[in-house]
């Protein structure tokens, strides 16, 4: 059973086109991301495309029962290929003005041969972390989305900006005045919309319904934790009556917008508090992720559910991002290979034999379960078998599939279930 709690954030994205004020609607549950529409005199600017062709009809086909003014132009918060894919079919083979930060930097866009990077891991973490190809009883979730959507034309209807904003600017919707504000968050070029009439905040990723991803296991570079606090502090200045984010359903009411936007921030600053004071006392990386929690006056808000973003993760994240991969421990200044430390291990045990009966759950320690401890270990020693060349795939593949149930995590449950699957095929193989 996947974890009850992963199950129930699903009402964050029951299909629906949600009139926010009148004129403005936000589709939620089509696709991993919302798509946004704001009607002008004669026409509608559309916040937004989400992640595939599929998606982008079927929300354009919503819209349509609203209203049929034409599209004139699309807005881009920020440059994540679940907000831009679906920019094709709104435009409707017409030239319209796209506009994006000056920051924009599009995942579609291929990296310069000439650099060297890990492009093919980011593709491999990438799909993990969604469950691409997963079945629908595994991907049950996104964490910020719904797990089960229409997944032709993934990827394939983005436009790339035709008018880059360099700072905050007021513009004119049709007759809708509006202001971009610049507000660096879940990415570094991130554009929200904010409409001072009817006060509503059209904010991209810089909030939703689910802790925040300060990393990404797919694989980000840091993302500026203290940027994102700030961001939040001037979302919360706004004094909107209604939050659109990217992903989840709105917020509606000033006090429930200006709850949500406080608490986020200061959960943000509490993972950067106790990284930062856990690494001044000389804790290990380990103990700092292993310990972290948030505040009881925090953890009991449901919108800062680990369903997407981690504590653990962000954690490490934050001390990468300040002081680098060191943790200061002299220790970690050498690095035995997983042969050399496997063997010393094996040895230690009193045989191969031993980490095979402790993998397999022989040696649990009472009460280990109900944290999943004991199952983390068991993976730690499937790894050390694996890299004794012992047959323990199927295993890890079994462990990894254990863990994934008692996830609240989406993203983690996804990247379990894809590896041991990839497991799994690699044995057939065999
Ligand atoms: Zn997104």
């Amino acid at each position: 059973m996947p974890h009850p709690a992963l199950i129930a954030q699903d009402a964050q994205f029951r299909k629906s086109v949600i009139e926010l004020a009148p004129g403005l609607w936000t589709a939620v549950g089509y696709a991993a991301s919302n798509v946004h529409m704001i009607e002008g005199r004669d026409s509608v600017t559309i916040i937004d495309t989400t992640e595939s062709t599929a998606a982008a009809e079927n929300i354009l086909a919503a819209f349509r029962e609203i209203t049929s003014k034409p599209v004139a132009r699309l807005i881009y918060t920020h440059s994540h290929r679940d907000h831009v894919s679906g920019a094709a079919v709104f435009a409707a083979g017409r030239a319209l003005p796209i506009l994006a930060s000056a920051r924009f930097q599009s995942d579609l866009v291929d990296v310069d041969d000439a650099r060297i990077a890990p492009n093919r891991a980011l593709g491999r973490r990438t799909q993990a972390q969604f469950g691409i190809g997963l079945s629908p009883r595994e991907r049950i979730s996104l964490g910020c989305g719904p797990g089960n959507r229409p997944m032709q034309g993934l990827g394939a209807g983005f436009l790339p900006p035709t008018e880059l904003v360099e700072a905050d600017c007021e513009i004119d919707l049709d007759g809708v005045p509006a202001r971009l504000i610049m507000a660096p968050g879940e990415t570094a070029d991130h554009m929200m919309v904010w409409l001072p009439g009817p006060k509503v905040l059209f904010s991209g990723d810089n909030w939703y319904h689910a802790f925040p991803n300060l990393y990404a296991i797919r694989g980000t570079p840091y993302r500026d934790f203290a940027a994102w606090a700030d961001s939040l502090g001037l979302m919360a200045g706004l004094n909107a009556r209604v939050l659109a984010p990217g992903h989840t359903l709105p917020v509606l009411g000033p006090e429930k917008v200006q709850e949500v936007l406080g608490t986020t921030r200061q959960a943000i600053l509490h993972v950067m508090r106790v990284t930062a004071e856990g690494m001044d006392r000389g804790l290990s990386l380990d103990d700092i992720a292993a310990t972290i929690t948030l505040p009881d006056d925090l953890a009991d808000k449901p919108w800062l559910g680990e369903y997407y973003g981690k504590l653990a993760w962000s954690a490490r994240a934050f001390a990468a991002g300040t002081l680098g991969w060191y943790d200061g421990n002299p220790t970690h200044l050498g690095t035995l290979s997983g042969a050399a430390r496997a063997e010393r291990m094996a040895r230690l045990a009193g045989g191969v034999q031993a980490l095979w009966t402790a993998a397999r759950g022989g040696d649990a320690l009472p009460g280990d379960d109900q944290n999943g401890d004991d199952l983390q270990w068991r993976l730690e020693l499937c790894d050390h078998l694996i890299a004794l060349g012992e047959p323990a795939a199927t295993l890890k593949a079994e462990t990894m599939e254990a863990l994934a149930e008692t996830e609240i995590n989406a993203t983690a449950r996804n990247t379990y279930l894809w590896e041991a699957r990839r497991l799994r095929e690699a044995e057939d193989a065999k």
